[in-house]
């Protein structure tokens, strides 16, 4: 039995999230509001990785990510596998594809940024930059990248 067939194996239903740069599962748990979740969640960290080197992978019970949320997984993990498993069986495979915009989900890492202050949604314009990518605040025109986003809205 190789490791991948395991790893499935051991969820009957929910969502395994593959191919995760190592390090970013954690933000992805944060991003995905996981941790206050009644879902038992699986976390490998810095897994022998053929493509990546080292990677992460995360295995949510009971928990199929919308189209939206696996739209929101690449803003870290812009190459990862989305498996989708209903009874043992991988219904459907996605790949995360990075969104053009992102509303509410990360908050502005400029701390004058108006959308700290006024009721509002975050709003950025998403833009792949090669290994990175260019996150826009639609408020304060600041441009940020993935390592900037400390924060998520809960
Ligand atoms: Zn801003």
């Amino acid at each position: 039995m190789t490791n991948k067939t395991r790893m499935i194996e051991a969820l009957s239903n929910g969502t395994v999230i593959d191919h995760i740069p190592a390090g970013q599962a954690l933000r992805l748990i944060e991003l995905l509001k996981l941790k206050d979740s009644p879902h038992a969640i699986t976390v490998g960290l810095n897994l022998e990785s053929k493509r990546l080197g080292k990677k992460d992978i995360l295995k949510i019970t009971g928990r199929y990510l919308t189209e939206k949320e696996s739209a929101e997984v690449a803003v870290f993990a812009p190459d990862a596998r989305i498996n989708i498993v209903k009874d043992y069986d991988i219904i459907e495979k996605r790949r995360s594809a990075l969104p053009a915009e992102l509303h509410k989900i990360l908050v502005c890492p400029n701390v004058r940024c108006i959308s700290h202050s006024e009721a509002i949604d975050s709003h950025f314009e998403v833009e792949a930059d090669r290994t990175d990518i260019r996150l826009s605040c639609h408020y304060c025109e600041g441009v940020f990248s993935r390592s900037d986003i400390r924060d998520y809205r809960t």
